[in-house]
């Protein structure tokens, strides 16, 4: 890439950080429209939408409508940022050694010009595509997407709609033994909110035998979650993972978590020895959890509480659903007076582990990297893949490529942690890299 594009592309990020779209409340618009401006530049009309006052979303198109499309997405807001923290302003957008610094370098502005740039590189090249290409810039990931993709998807099916996309949520390469392994994000698991209502009888708290203590109660319910979480169950994505790490990584110990999956626990136990943040990762990938977020309960000093209410976060594997995790908690609630009330409801998505996308994606890294392996990943976290794949049976994939340059514990603790930057190499490398994806992916949907 010249190095012209590259000073653009970095001074790009950088006013783009400067825009404080930290949600709530978001207010995405004046970075979505500096995008509209910026495609204009390069002779590119757009489309920006509102879900709400501020609430910008924009979409760019190149090629033909009757074409299979090819959506980039990334997300203009962020998640808040506490300045103390910092070592810099978290807003200032400043390029100091070879990095971009601020909330959102990573997660997802640096991502959405890498996006952008790949886009722009096509422009007059409309008549080679065998795909229409989308780029959409939109608000609310943060806090769910319904101000966003959701919304969109809602009120603009049309617009929105795409066969094939890349999204946030994979594709940092991570150095092991010489080797960079590539995790391409293929499914994500359901999000299931519930809260709990564990129910007692008053008394007074002088004389604990005088009621039913609700919080008591509440609390051993609490305790049989935690220490006896859902079984280990396998899925392809979390298996393609793992064979893969096994096979470059020299940590033998760890085979039985293919051969034998039940041993998990136990293998994991030694991994987080060495390894916390994999071990404990790897661990959410193999099973449902269900984890106590809050809780509430009583309502005087002297009274035995006859109501105590915990919130859950429950996440499910591809493959799970709700009825399984109603079992789960009626089993935990055996002999208790109680209420169960849903607060939000995700089901879990997927997308094939082998595609033409995704082909595209592992010829162009092992292209690039000749010491790259490419694998499959099972997101414990939410995209806004999950709308995209519910509704038009979208074949998305979570690849933001990136070379972690520094520890991993590191640079995963910036995303939506403190310091947070991306070097300028990377975003460069990024746009490349997804421009060779589009090139590659595009010649495989000749003739289709
Ligand atoms: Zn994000």
């Amino acid at each position: 890439m010249i190095r012209e594009e590259e000073r653009e592309m970095t001074r790009f990020l950088s006013e783009l950080i400067q825009i404080d779209t930290s949600n709530p409340p978001g207010n995405e618009a004046e970075a979505a429209k500096l995008i509209k401006e910026k495609l204009s530049e390069y002779g590119i009309k757009s489309i920006y939408l509102e879900s709400d006052k501020n609430r910008g979303n924009v979409i760019a198109y190149l090629g033909e409508e009757n074409k299979p499309r090819l959506l980039l997405l990334s997300h203009l807001d962020v998640v808040p940022a506490v300045r103390e923290e910092w070592k810099v302003d978290p807003f200032s957008g400043l390029i100091k050694d070879g990095y971009i610094w601020g909330r959102g370098a990573l997660d997802d502005k640096g991502p959405l010009v890498a996006e952008l740039y790949a886009f722009l590189a096509f422009r007059d090249l409309v008549d080679e595509l065998n795909i229409q290409l989308m780029f959409a810039a939109t608000a609310d990931e943060e806090k769910g997407g319904l101000k966003g993709v959701g919304w969109l998807i809602e009120n603009h099916p049309e617009k929105i709609r795409a066969e094939y996309a890349i999204n946030e949520g994979g594709g940092m390469g991570l150095p092991v033994r010489g080797k960079y392994i590539f995790p391409i994000q293929t499914a994500e698991k359901g999000v299931y909110w519930f809260r709990l209502r564990v129910k007692g009888v008053p008394g007074h708290g002088s004389i604990p035998g005088s009621g039913v203590n609700a919080i008591a109660l509440a609390s051993s319910v609490i305790e049989r979650v935690v220490s006896k979480q859902p079984d280990i169950r396998m899925t392809d994505h979390a298996k393609g993972f793992i064979e893969s790490f096994l096979r470059i990584s020299d940590k033998s110990f760890l085979t039985p978590l293919v051969s034998s999956p039940q041993l998990a626990d136990k293998v994991l136990d030694k991994l987080a020895k060495e390894d916390k943040g994999l071990a404990e990762k790897i661990r959410a990938m193999l099973r449902n959890t269900v984890t106590p977020t809050m809780i509430k309960g009583g309502v005087k000093e002297n009274i035995i509480p006859s109501l105590c209410e915990v919130v859950f976060d429950a996440r499910l594997l591809p493959g799970s659903n709700k009825e399984e995790l109603l079992r789960y908690i009626k089993e935990k609630c055996e002999g208790l007076d109680y209420e169960l009330e849903f607060i939000s409801e995700e089901e879990p998505t997927e997308s094939p582990l082998t595609s033409p996308l995704y082909e595209a994606i592992k010829a162009v890294l092992m292209e690039e990297l000749e010491n790259a392996v490419v694998t499959p990943v099972l997101g414990t976290g939410g995209t806004d893949s999950r709308f995209l794949r519910r509704s038009f049976k979208c074949q998305a994939y979570g690849f933001t490529p990136i070379i972690v340059d520094e520890p991993y514990g590191d640079f995963l603790r910036r995303i939506h942690g403190v310091d947070e930057r991306i070097s300028i190499k990377n975003l460069v490398w990024s746009a490349e890299v997804l421009r060779k994806v589009i090139v590659e992916f595009n010649e495989t949907l000749r003739g289709h």
